[in-house]
């Protein structure tokens, strides 16, 4: 249970509501988001509500108090969650990982910024140059990766990027000594205009030296980096200060500014003859790739095909060539994206041999990854960033319940059944071979003839008609919820979301033509070069077909939780107050819809089901003795177990606990409550 503010601030614990119902954790949430306690726990679950304005809680002064402490001694804050991580990690020896989850714009990656923040604040005391030389590295690449992968856009539909994962790994003396960082995003995604738009492109390809590579750095220019993430000058500096070389910066801006300018250009026709418009953006293009005119030009309205043994020439439609291009655009980014990321890891990687071999090497991992989405028009995106909350959550409960269980065994507690929903039975709806909702899409990519998004909800239809949690129009006719013949519905574990499949076959293929894959591998510029090695294939070499989005993204969701499994996770559940970034808005209906798709009131029911709290005897006493004359100032019990059963006995809540080897659990909030009353009254 939370320090003791006084109740005008609300209960700090969700664990410690009257009811579990949502109308009470609703008051609760509203009650300290209105008094500006904007982080409440649910047993050791953060829950946090956007306070869109500066808070004074993050300072040198609010670390020092939570450095070290336990998590019920100080009010609710992510410090406080921090803090329990690395402890574990240094303690017990234990990897860890901190979820961050909630919609756009809930705090997720203010979240993960205070809490490396913190991390970076409480180690290295000794002031060693090579942890700081690494601290430093690790803050910054965060911050090119918010630039490149989280630009500030206006939400709509087709948002976004949506995850990223970076591991912290400490030495011995648990000091952070290298990183690795993961990213979850979607083939289907362009870049971010804002990272655009701050090129000030002109007309002149000889302004495109502007980036100076080897200027001065100024801390200027890496403060609004963190603070917008948006001003390319700024991003190139930091990229800079990781090591990243002059060329290596040149080509991202280069490839950013071919992607701008693949945004302008334009085909036409000439009889039937597709032509492009602009024919001086070829050019440009061409200088920025370093390749050949002509074979820009090809790339963009010609596609080889080989037809039994005969290489042949095809020309596109315009709609092809239009089609062509904005694959093109949008793959150039994703692969620069990819390609800066493992750069990165290749800098921050542990590099010290003695730290590898000798030393252990321990990991705090930050997860920083969207929560349920549910829109008006939910398509393929909604689908991925849900299945991946499926997963979420199935690890949750296994994660959570086992955790109880094998601490009930260690203390020698007999164990109690928790009730609770299995999404197993989801999961497996979306991921399962041959039937599973991502097999059927990419069976329906691979048809020969017919190739729809028709065909791929035939094919759902047909192979889960009879699905719990899987419903069509087609199969339920009156049903209506789902309006149009294109709509399928899922049972969600946190509710029930209605996708359209228009789209699903497109953003599940790879889309790009060969063609242009050979065109960047035939750059004379080595950096570009290198992020297409498969443009060596010649056409009648490409047998394979390239993975599937699904595929790809199912195979990476997997591999995350099987990484967070093996790890002790803590949680941080984001909420988004309102959609003005106002600070004193709290809209109920939006807030209330946040709750139910993160899960909350479930999260507290599990955690009232078990134990609501669990502290050791000599801690326990030492925050309670004062209520008991058997135990103040000083008991003469045998054991501090005995003092402590000695202690709730006389208070009447001797029914309520149960007695660990180690610890004593109270079943009822209410009677920590009560404990936390009397002791108030006598402090
Ligand atoms: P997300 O990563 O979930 O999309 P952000 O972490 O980028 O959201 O937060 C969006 C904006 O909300 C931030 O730019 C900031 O203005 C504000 N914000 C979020 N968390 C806090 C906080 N703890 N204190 C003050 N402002 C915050
Ligand atoms: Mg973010």
């Amino acid at each position: 249970m939370a320090e003791h503010e006084s109740l005008e601030f609300g209960k700090a614990d969700f664990v410690l509501l009257d009811n579990v119902s949502m109308e009470e954790f609703m008051a609760n949430l509203k009650l300290r988001f209105e008094k500006g306690r904007i982080y409440t726990y649910i047993g050791e679950v953060v829950v946090s509500v956007n306070p869109y304005r500066a808070m004074n809680i993050y300072g040198r002064d609010v670390i020092e108090q939570y450095k070290g402490r336990e998590l019920y001694e100080r009010p609710p804050h992510l410090f406080a969650i921090a803090d329990a991580a690395y402890k574990a990690m240094k303690r017990r020896n234990k990897d860890t990982c901190i979820v961050i989850s909630g919609e756009s714009g809930a705090g997720k990656t203010e979240a993960s910024k205070y809490i490396m923040q913190y991390i970076a604040a409480i180690t290295n005391p000794n002031q060693r140059a090579e942890v700081e030389r690494v601290k430093n590295m690790l803050l910054k690449s965060n911050c090119v990766l918010e630039a490149f992968g989280n630009a500030k856009t206006n939400r709509n539909d087709n948002s976004s990027r949506f995850g990223k994962y970076m591991d912290i790994n400490f030495d011995f003396k648990g000091d952070p000594i290298g990183g690795h960082i993961n990213n979850y995003l979607f083939s289907q995604q362009g870049a971010p205009d804002s990272l655009l738009r701050s090129l000030h492109i002109q007309k002149d390809p000889k302004a495109y030296n502007f980036i100076k590579v080897g200027g001065h750095v100024s801390p200027s220019s890496l403060q609004s980096c963190i603070n917008d993430g948006a001003d390319f000058k700024a991003v190139a500096d930091a990229m800079k200060v990781i090591g990243f070389t002059g060329d290596e910066i040149q080509t991202v801006y280069k490839i950013l500014a071919t992607i701008l300018h693949l945004g302008n250009l334009t085909f036409g026709v000439d009889g039937d003859v597709t032509l492009i418009e602009n024919t001086k953006l070829v050019s440009v293009i061409r200088e920025l790739l370093s390749t050949k005119e002509e074979n820009v030009e090809k790339a963009l309205l010609y596609r080889t095909v080989a037809t039994g043994r005969d290489v042949i020439e095809k020309q596109h439609t315009t709609q092809e060539a239009n089609y062509g291009r904005d694959a093109l655009a949008k793959a150039m980014y994703e692969r620069l994206f990819c390609w800066i990321v493992s750069r990165i890891n290749d800098i921050i990687e542990v590099r010290n041999y003695d730290a590898k071999i000798h030393g252990k090497n321990t990991v705090i991992g930050v997860l920083d990854i969207y929560g349920f989405e549910i829109f008006q028009n939910n398509s393929f995106e909604q689908f991925c960033i849900n299945y991946c909350n499926e997963k979420l959550q199935q690890l949750f409960i296994q994660l959570v319940l086992k955790q109880e269980q094998d601490e009930y065994q260690r203390e020698g507690i007999p164990w109690k059944h928790i009730d609770y929903f299995n999404n197993q039975i989801i999961v497996d709806l979306v991921e399962q071979q041959h039937k599973g909702i991502f097999a059927v899409l990419d069976e329906a990519c691979m048809n020969v003839g017919k190739v729809t998004d028709e065909v791929f909800l035939q094919g759902l239809n047909t192979k889960l008609a009879k699905h719990a949690h899987y419903t069509s129009r087609k199969l339920s006719p009156t049903d209506k919820s789902l309006e149009f013949d294109r709509d399928f519905r899922i049972r969600h574990y946190a509710g029930d979301v209605v996708y359209s499949v228009v789209g699903f076959i497109d953003k599940n293929k790879d889309t790009l033509f060969q063609d242009f894959k050979r065109l960047l591998y035939n750059s004379s510029n080595s950096v570009l070069k290198a992020m297409w090695p498969e443009g060596k294939l010649r056409i009648t070499e490409v047998t394979k077909r390239p993975l599937t989005a699904a595929t790809l993204f199912k195979n990476s969701m997997i591999s995350l939780v099987e990484n967070l499994a093996s790890k002790e996770p803590y949680y941080v559940r984001c909420i988004k107050p309102n959609d003005v970034k106002s600070p004193l808005l709290f809209e109920h209906e939006r807030c209330r819809h946040q709750v139910e798709y993160l899960g909350l009131l479930e999260n507290v029911r599990v955690r009232r089901a078990g134990f609501a709290n669990r502290q050791t005897y000599p801690r326990f006493l030492q925050r309670y003795k004062m209520i008991s004359e058997f135990t103040w100032p000083n008991h003469d019990l045998p054991s501090d177990k005995d003092a402590v059963k000695r202690l709730l006995q006389g208070c009447g809540f001797d029914h309520d606990v149960a007695y660990g080897k180690t610890k004593v659990f109270i079943r009822t909030p209410r009677t920590l409550f009560s404990l936390e009353e009397q002791r108030a009254e006598m402090v």
